[in-house]
């Protein structure tokens, strides 16, 4: 069975074009000369190459895996021409400036692109994007002549990058880490220490690594504030930007593990002879605030990496239920000789392929749209207009990531339920989507993590005011919609869920001013998850309002249209039919999270494990 690469372009392009209003940027600089067609050129070269070069490697590189021989790494066959190949057409850095070797595209296109990208191969994807957000954190911090020789030479494949975090101790306590920075005179410093699970931290696609290490200096304060960040290359850099020693990098293993197979996570000892350098980024005591751009940039990522997996797997399934016969119509299951029909006719079958496609094409709905405020902060006029955007990005960002990741293991487990016991061999690929996938909710800060953030900074950080404007927005929908022919229903009860959020929000907060930390920590996963599943059916059902004028708008010029003879007819009735599934079957489990939070039930707490 050769797996197919599935993505639907109709809904990438609804997504983007309509839904997230993409357009709009074109009246601001620097994108000012773009244009849609450009944009549409770009996504179909994108998933011609999604399709034609990275996915043939998505199961070779599952099978094969990195291999680590002697210190040495080598990614699986193919990947390292299709590096080649993706590097040579400007691919690595698309929402980077030309100047910088990038591309110069908006945010929003980056992401409907890398989702492309990252369906067709999550884990070659690995390279260019660590390489792309580190060469950002140099160009925005690091001095002009580091930033110099490196952004241009990272943006375009020569070189690789890595985020250097995690150390055995210091997992989600980013701050407990150990590895030292020795001032040495003129920026440099000498590197000492262990980090682990450093994805890509040694390959054979490029000709350096940028490794950006975070260390702290002799005396400095315990926690983050003592942390500093560093370049630290793999081998010095010559004054002409050409590979100069070796600098004492040393990848002493990769691990063995559940996904992602091609992509080694690297155990990186730094200074192992003591002359390892590294150089500065900005201030010392300021590292974690540089990190926090590439981990922000990535947390996106990840999100995207859930949203791509969902629709790769709902797809997939969709296909697969389509052919597969089995059984007879439940409508006839008093007569054993009854037709056998297809699975896709059983009413189960159709209740999962539905959730996954709710979740597949809300979750993208949901990047989209956040990419694009993205866009619209960074290209903003005034500043209120950009402390908006600004305040929605870091709102949805840990819901993105968190949510988006848990969507997307979701989606392939009802992939693999969908494909009964093929799904569960190798030889059907739903197997490997739901490997690749469950990392997601892992690295890049748990989501665990990403809900504390949420609940004790982004929701509460400026007396809320973030909070309230997701309110706002949600509320002038609700308002204009309400009498909606075909959305009454939806818009109802997102209206009704958003209140219990904002309740629930209130109760948490009562907790935190009453100095106890422990209940909403006991919470803030189902938190989380309330407040993603208001915005996912926000979006969905946002989408669909839309969808249905598109629908009237394809009937006024021609009555005679039907949904079986005209397929955007079809695709638009069925954005009205996931709104709709998504708001009554999925959207009540906040009353129900609800409760739980409320319940002030604390066993969790005082059991004995
Ligand atoms: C395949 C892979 C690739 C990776 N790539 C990179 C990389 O490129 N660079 C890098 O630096 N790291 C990388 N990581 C590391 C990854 O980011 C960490 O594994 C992750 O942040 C969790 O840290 P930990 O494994 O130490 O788990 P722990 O921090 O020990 O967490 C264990 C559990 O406890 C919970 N927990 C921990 N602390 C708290 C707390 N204070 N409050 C509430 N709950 C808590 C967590 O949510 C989790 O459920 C990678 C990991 C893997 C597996």
């Amino acid at each position: 069975m050769m797996a197919e690469f599935h993505v639907d372009m109709r809904d990438v392009r609804f997504a983007l074009f309509d839904h997230a209003g993409i357009e709009a940027l074109f009246s601001r600089e620097p994108y000012r000369e773009q244009s849609r067609a450009d944009y549409e050129l770009m996504l179909q070269e994108a998933e011609k190459l999604a399709r034609e070069v990275l996915f043939p490697l998505n199961e070779v590189g599952d099978r094969e895996g990195a291999r680590w021989e002697n210190g040495k790494v080598f990614l699986p066959t193919g990947f390292r021409a299709a590096f080649e190949k993706f590097a040579e057409g400007g691919w690595i850095a698309l929402n980077q400036k030309p100047d910088d070797g990038g591309m110069g595209l908006p945010y929003g296109l980056t992401a409907a692109i890398t989702e492309l990208f990252t369906a067709a191969n999550t884990a070659f994807m690995m390279a260019p994007g660590l390489a792309v957000a580190a060469s950002r954190v140099i160009a925005m911090f690091a001095t002009k002549e580091m930033a110099d020789k490196c952004v241009v030479r990272m943006n375009t494949g020569v070189w690789g990058g890595t985020m250097c975090l995690t150390e055995p101790q210091a997992g989600s306590a980013v701050g407990d880490a150990r590895t030292i920075a020795t001032p040495l005179g003129n920026g440099v410093y000498s590197v000492v220490g262990n980090k682990i699970f450093i994805s890509m931290g040694k390959q054979d696609v490029t000709e350096n690594i940028i490794h950006l290490v975070l260390a702290r200096t002799p005396g400095a304060p315990s926690g983050t504030r003592g942390l500093s960040l560093f370049i630290v290359p793999e081998y010095r850099i010559n004054e002409d930007g050409s590979n100069g020693d070796f600098n004492d990098v040393h990848c002493a293993r990769i691990e063995e593990k559940m996904g992602i197979h091609a992509s080694p996570t690297c155990v990186m000892n730094f200074g192992d002879n003591n002359d390892c350098h590294g150089y500065l980024i900005g201030e010392e005591g300021r590292g974690i605030q540089y990190m926090f751009h590439m981990m922000n940039e990535a947390r996106l990522a990840v999100g995207i990496q859930g949203a791509a997996a969902a629709n790769l797997a709902y797809l997939t399934s969709v296909a697969y239920a389509n052919e597969r016969v089995q059984g007879s119509s439940v409508r006839n299951f008093r007569d054993p000789d009854a037709p056998r029909v297809r699975i896709i006719e059983h009413p189960n079958v159709r209740t999962a392929l539905m959730e996954a496609r709710a979740y597949a094409e809300g979750c993208r709905a949901l990047v989209y749209r956040t990419a694009v405020w993205a866009d619209r902060a960074e290209t903003a006029t005034d500043d209120k207009e950009r402390q908006e955007f600004q305040g929605l990005v870091e709102v949805f960002t840990p819901i993105i990531k968190a949510y988006c990741s848990d969507a997307g293991l979701r989606a392939t487990d009802l992939a693999m339920q969908t494909h009964g016991g093929y799904g569960y061999i190798r030889e059907y690929a739903v197997e490997q989507y739901m490997r690749d996938v469950k990392i997601a909710a892992i690295y890049e800060g748990t989501n665990s993590i990403q809900a504390m953030d949420l609940l004790a900074r982004k929701v509460a950080r400026k007396n809320g005011q973030d909070f309230r404007t997701v309110v706002q927005y949600i509320d002038r929908f609700t308002r204009e919609h309400k009498d909606h022919p075909t959305q009454a229903s939806s818009v109802k009860a997102l209206d009704a869920a958003k209140n219990t959020l904002v309740q629930a929000t209130l109760s948490m907060a009562q907790y935190q001013l009453k100095a106890d930390y422990e209940y909403p920590v006991l919470h803030c996963d189902n938190y989380l998850r309330m407040f993603g599943h208001v915005v996912l059916s926000w979006m969905l059902t946002e989408q669909a309002v839309l969808a249905h004028k598109k629908a009237q708008d394809l009937l006024a010029e021609d009555p005679t249209r039907t949904p079986e003879s005209h397929p955007d007819l079809r695709y638009y009735e069925d954005k009205g039919r996931t709104a709709r599934y998504f708001a009554s079957q999925i959207l009540p489990d906040v009353q129900a999270i609800f409760a739980r939070m409320q319940s002030a039930n604390t066993d969790a707490l005082t059991a004995h494990f």
